[in-house]
This record gives structure tokens, sequence and C-alpha cells, in this order.
């Protein structure tokens, strides 16, 4: 397997380390989960998604840790990018590999933010947004289709308790 992209190495590394600096809030919006108006954050995703245009993100490694900054992006072309490197990572990082759940997750989440910015169902009911009366709700309705067993396999949580932590989420 080819080592990893150092370069995506250091600006991962930077990012995260640019997120610590001030409060969390400032570079994701928590209701949303997508960036903020940060500008360092705007320009990272930038670069990361440069690479992947570039075809620079072979790696699996690479891919995934590509795709977590990717996920933080307004444009539905960063999710779009997100779930395909995730896809790439999950189908070569290994069953036993540290971070298989987190890219299995990830490839969930990314594909349902891809449909609910479509208008479509969720396939997997990640994806939340604040109502008026301060309470998370459902991006779109789940599509029924999807079994508890193959959300288990993303490591996304069953329907119900899903449905029952929303319902619990008064803030
Ligand atoms: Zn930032």
């Amino acid at each position: 397997m080819k080592d990893v992209n150092s370069r995506l190495e250091i600006i991962l590394s930077a990012y995260n380390s640019h997120r610590k600096v001030v409060d969390y809030s400032a570079h994701i919006d928590q209701v949303t989960k997508t960036q903020t108006n940060c500008q360092e954050c705007k320009r990272v995703s930038g670069e990361v998604m440069k690479m992947y245009a570039d075809n620079e993100l072979t790696n699996p490694l690479d891919a995934f840790h590509a795709a977590i900054i990717l996920h933080h992006g307004i444009e539905n072309e960063y999710a779009v990018a997100a779930n395909d490197l995730c896809k790439y990572a999950v189908a070569r990082l290994g069953d036993n590999h540290k971070d298989i759940r987190s890219a299995r997750w990830l490839y969930a989440a990314s594909y349902d933010r891809m449909l609910v910015h479509d208008g479509k169902l969720q396939k997997f009911g990640t994806q939340f947004v604040k109502n008026k009366d301060g309470k998370f709700e459902l991006a779109t309705p789940i599509d029924s289709a999807t079994t508890d067993e193959e959300r288990a396999w993303y490591g996304i949580p069953a329907i119900e308790e899903t449905l029952k932590r929303l319902s619990e989420s008064y803030s």
C-alpha cells in the first residue's frame, strides 16, 4: 500500500489544531454540523477538495481523513466528495482497522447529507435540524426500507433509539 500523503496529514493536523484554538462552535455550527464562516476552515477544505479533484487521495486512510474535513463543508459537492472518499476507505481499510467503524459511520452520514440536500428521504437517519422551538428533528423523514441491521453495520443507532433521542432533545 502506498504511504499516506504527507501533505494531507499535515493539513489534517493543522486543521485539528486550528479548531482547538477557540470554541469548537466558532468553526462548526452545532445545529447543522457544517462550517461556520471561519475563513481558515473554508481555505483548508478548499485545499483538500483540490487534492480530491487531482486524485491525490489514493491511500484509504488519507481518503477517510480528507472526508472528515470535507464532511464539514456546506456545499453539496463537499458531501458528495466526502461520501465518495468514505466509500473508497470503507472498501479498503479492512474490517480490523482502528478507524473502520468511524469510516463506516461517516459514509452513512455523508450519504444522508446528500439525500437531504436533494430533499429526499434519509437512508440512515443521521441528519437533524433545530426547529423554532429549539428542538432537534429529522432534516427529512427516514426511508422505511432501511433495516436496523444495515444501520448497525454503519454504527448508526436503530430508528427507535434515534427518535427517542430526538424526543428528549429540548435545549
Ligand atoms: Zn476554523
